[in-house]
């Protein structure tokens, strides 16, 4: 694929239609076929010998990955690195069970043979807070959370804790903070630590941790790249120098994302830059008539001039685009109110989840921050008042009508 191919040709053509090498067969399916086949053999045994031992393509085991696998980690790689693959000398992918397997799988191949100390933001998705704490501090590996918004704070702790990886999301849940990716990752490069990037928010198409020196990025492709609510799946794309580790963990741990998820995030994949373009439009429209609404306190939304981050947002996102999310606060509305309003959605679906085709709506203080104390989710900012919005593709004036007769008649 040429260099500078616009995001809409990559997720349609990467990875797919494979022409065969050699003779048969003739025909090419023009998408990729479901490969439920959990082994394979050749027809000489020292090919396969040569596969166990990866000093030939192939497939052995259906753990290892199959064809389906394969595609999506290519279609995948080719949208994260696009014009800088070259620099990142081979990147590739690997594909997870979920997006926590995925997580899971970068956190442990950055540390090894590293120092034990996680650097993170404290604005994380939920289940992300969960596991550093419930499963990498029991096994010795301390977390340090900060800031990451706050510049001189992470500098001041890189030099500090001397962090062993450092992990961070390019839009926060929920409150849809953007720190600086590009002098993170600066000082990451500096520092030799490599930096762990959760992308699922922003997606490829608006931001490319790569280019800001990200060493591994990672999706929950359950939320917009797969985009319609029928499967779980998480990916982990590594720079060259990462990725034969990332392979042979994985290998041995088994987080392995089944063929037919495979097939369904690769199909969801094609439409992705539409769909997520359209999210994006339509987020603008519904923050902009929230932000005119009296039952509103405040909206969250990255296009707001007076957005903490305002600055870094103009230098990181691409043009236009601000992402398909927006958090609101519901003025002096309690837990019973907020439940009303959700209960009285007609079109906007009340359920955990984002990036689907169909709107939705999450109670943060109920659902993904649910397991923090509340004396620290208000720390955090995350009030009680607060719902997040994943904005569909449905036409904005229905998503905002819904919202208004959910606001209104409770
Ligand atoms: C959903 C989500 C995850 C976890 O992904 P699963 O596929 O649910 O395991 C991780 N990070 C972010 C930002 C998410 O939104």
């Amino acid at each position: 694929m040429e260099k500078k191919v616009s995001p809409h040709s990559v997720a349609v053509h990467a990875g797919d239609r494979k022409r065969p090498e050699g003779n048969s067969p003739a025909w090419v399916p023009v998408t990729i076929p479901i490969h439920t086949a959990s082994s394979y053999f050749y027809n000489d045994m020292q090919d396969l010998d040569r596969v166990f031992g990866n000093e030939m393509p192939g497939q052995s085991y259906g753990r290892y990955g199959n064809p389906t696998s394969d595609a999506l980690e290519e279609l995948v790689t080719a949208l994260e690195c696009g014009p800088s693959a070259n620099s990142l000398n081979k990147p590739g992918a690997l594909a997870c069970a979920t997006g926590m397997a995925a997580i899971h799988m970068a956190l442990s191949t950055a540390l090894m043979d590293r120092r034990r100390v996680i650097l993170a933001a404290n604005q994380l998705y939920g289940a992300t807070l969960g596991m550093l704490a419930k499963v990498f501090e029991p096994a010795g590996i301390e977390t340090v959370f900060l800031d990451f918004c706050d510049d001189a704070a992470v500098k001041a702790a890189m030099e500090t804790h001397r962090p062993g990886a450092v992990l961070m999301e390019t839009i926060s849940n929920p409150l849809l903070a953007v720190p600086a990716l590009d002098r993170i990752g600066e000082l990451c490069h500096k520092a030799d630590a490599p930096l762990i990037v959760d992308n699922t928010f922003a997606t490829p198409l608006i931001i490319r941790p790569f280019e800001h020196g990200a060493s591994f990025v990672v999706h929950s492709l359950t939320k917009y790249l797969s985009g319609h609510g029928d499967t779980l799946g998480g990916i982990v794309v590594a720079d060259g120098a990462n990725l034969d580790l990332l392979r042979a963990l994985a290998r041995t741990v088994g987080f392995t994302l089944g063929p037919f998820e495979c097939y369904l995030a690769m199909r969801g994949i094609k439409t992705f830059p539409l769909r997520m373009e359209r999210q994006c439009a339509n987020a603008v429209k519904v923050a902009e008539w929230l932000g005119r609404q009296e039952a509103v306190e405040r909206v969250y939304f990255p296009a707001d001039p007076k957005h903490p981050n305002a600055a870094n947002i103009q230098r990181l996102f691409a043009e236009g685009l601000f992402g398909g999310m927006v958090s609101f606060e519901i003025k002096g509305a309690d837990r019973a109110r907020i439940f009303r309003i959700m209960n009285a959605l007609r079109l906007v679906v009340p359920a955990t989840s984002l990036g689907d085709v169909h709107s939705m709506m999450l109670y943060p203080a109920m659902a993904s921050h649910r397991d923090i104390a509340p004396k620290h989710r208000a720390r955090l900012g995350i009030h009680d008042n607060l719902v997040r919005l994943s904005v569909g593709i449905e036409a904005v004036e229905d998503i905002i009508s819904d919202l208004d007769q959910a606001l209104r008649n409770v």
